[in-house]
């Protein structure tokens, strides 16, 4: 019997994605853990007890990265007739809204984002958190204190989450330091492991943690060592931001000899807890030994569109059959089938072809990789509708216009390429309903404190990052070795 309407313990639905594909009258049976217990197609009829979900259930996808105070100055970052404007002056930009945040102010803004992710088709989001101290670069009494925050704003959303304090030392290749405006950023390996330590606490069904490295350019070599023997037996997910950036893999070769996916494969870092967020500029041989070393990659389509980054060899990273999972960064998009939409449609224009070499089609490929991808960055051992995963699905409503008459074998290509309109209502996280026919219960109270967080940020109009000359930028060149 069921004891809560927002906790079932059993489900049965008419059409699942099972990890071997699409399958019919599905009857799924959840742990007091939040994991899937079972999971049996052809189940003809609902058992007792169990709540018929209508439509069509997929996996919940992981958003395998983000940086969530980042969500406050969506499309407030627009350039306006620079024409050099490029990814260094807008992290510029980023800084100034980075030394605002306060741990209030950021727990209103990431759980208006966790909602919207909700949304998004996102269950989970891994947190990429490199805000650790005061705006003056004094350390918090707590120095969980950013991350507890964040950790506060899952719980309120209902969303599941992955907490990566990250490690962040210099300004860039052959800097010994920060500058004044990254003060906040400072974290050495041991504070870092600190933090990861201090979170095991708030361990549950929906929260768990990894580390992270800011950067090659951010970490001292020396650090990158000491992280690897402090962590030696850890378990969890390792991420870092690598070779987004033309510039930051020239300066990597100048400084150590290397490219920085290379750099990492010459020291011998590179193992499956390992996660390569973005990887956008690498050559087959990088690609190869990424593959070889069984880490993940993880690709943020529309922030490296928005950005200017580059362009991702898609074909070239799906010929290695390394997964791909998707984070949004930047929250210029909050939806997964933006991304995977922007990741195909970049590939189909560069190389002027539609198909990738995938077997079933390009969706159905692109959510694969998204789903084994997702789970790995997120530090679960096995992701989607199968026993041992936690329990998190979407969904899918087949009477939104754009499903209705899809064929089964069709719908992910439909969901991500003909669907301008919600595709689901329903979210499911740990076996619990976060997102129930496109209510949430916490939304009023969470959007309240989301605009009263946006006028604290944004009270002075004269340094809005949208207020174009007038916004002081102190663009870093990279020919003065201050990236
Ligand atoms: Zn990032």
């Amino acid at each position: 019997m069921m004891t809560d309407a927002f906790q079932p313990d059993a489900l049965w639905t008419p059409l699942a994605l099972l990890p071997d594909g699409w399958r019919r009258n599905v009857f799924l049976t959840i742990g007091d853990d939040g994991r899937w217990k079972s999971v049996a197609p052809e189940t003809p009829t609902p058992p007792a007890g169990a709540e018929v979900i209508a439509g069509a259930v997929l996996p919940g996808l992981v958003n395998a990265h983000s940086h969530a105070f980042q969500r406050a100055f969506a499309g407030l970052a627009e350039p306006a007739g620079d024409e050099q404007d490029d990814f260094w002056s807008w992290r510029t930009r980023m800084y100034a809204v980075a030394n605002r945040l306060t741990p209030s102010v950021l727990r209103a803004v990431a759980a208006q984002l966790y909602l919207e992710l909700l949304e998004g088709g996102y269950t989970h989001v891994c947190e990429f958190h490199y805000v650790h101290r005061e705006a003056s670069g004094a350390p918090y009494a707590d120095p969980t204190a950013m991350l507890t925050a964040l950790a506060e704003a899952a719980d309120e959303a209902g969303i599941g989450l992955t907490l990566l304090p990250a490690v962040y030392e210099r300004a860039g290749f052959g800097q010994s330091e920060v500058l004044p405006e990254q003060r906040r950023f400072l974290a050495t390996p041991d504070d870092a492991w600190a933090m990861t330590t201090a979170l095991e606490e708030r361990r549950s069904a929906r929260i768990n943690c990894g580390l992270a490295l800011h950067s090659v350019r951010a970490v001292r070599p020396d650090s990158f060592a000491r992280l690897r023997r402090l962590a030696e037996n850890f378990t969890g997910p390792i991420h870092i931001h690598v070779a987004e950036q033309t510039a930051e893999v020239e300066a990597c070769l100048r400084e150590t000899g290397a490219r920085p996916v290379a750099w990492l494969v010459r020291e011998g870092y590179l193992d499956p807890r390992w996660q390569l967020v973005h990887a956008t500029h690498t050559n087959d041989e990088e690609r190869d030994a990424v593959a070889r070393s069984g880490a993940g990659v993880i690709v943020c389509p529309a922030t490296e569109a928005n950005l200017g980054d580059g362009w991702l060899d898609l074909p070239a990273w799906m010929a290695t059959g390394v997964p791909l999972a998707i984070g949004s960064d930047s929250h210029v998009t909050r939806d997964w089938r933006e991304e995977a939409r922007c990741l195909a449609y970049g590939a189909r224009l560069m190389t002027r072809r539609r198909g990738f070499g995938i077997a079933a089609s390009t969706a159905a490929g692109l959510f694969s990789g998204a789903q084994l991808g997702g789970g790995d960055a997120a530090g679960e051992l096995v992701w989607g509708l199968t026993p041992g995963a936690r329990a998190d699905a979407l969904r899918l409503d087949l009477k939104q216009p754009s499903l209705i008459g899809v064929p089964p074998e069709k719908l992910l290509d439909a969901v991500i390429f003909s669907s301008p309109s919600p595709c689901w209502a329903d979210a499911l996280v740990a076996g619990r309903w976060a997102l129930r026919r496109g209510r949430h219960p916490r939304r009023a109270r969470i959007q309240a404190r989301f605009s009263q967080a946006m006028e604290e940020l944004w009270h002075s109009a004269s340094d809005r990052p949208d207020a174009g000359q007038s916004f002081p930028v102190r663009k870093q060149k990279l020919s003065s070795g201050r990236l």
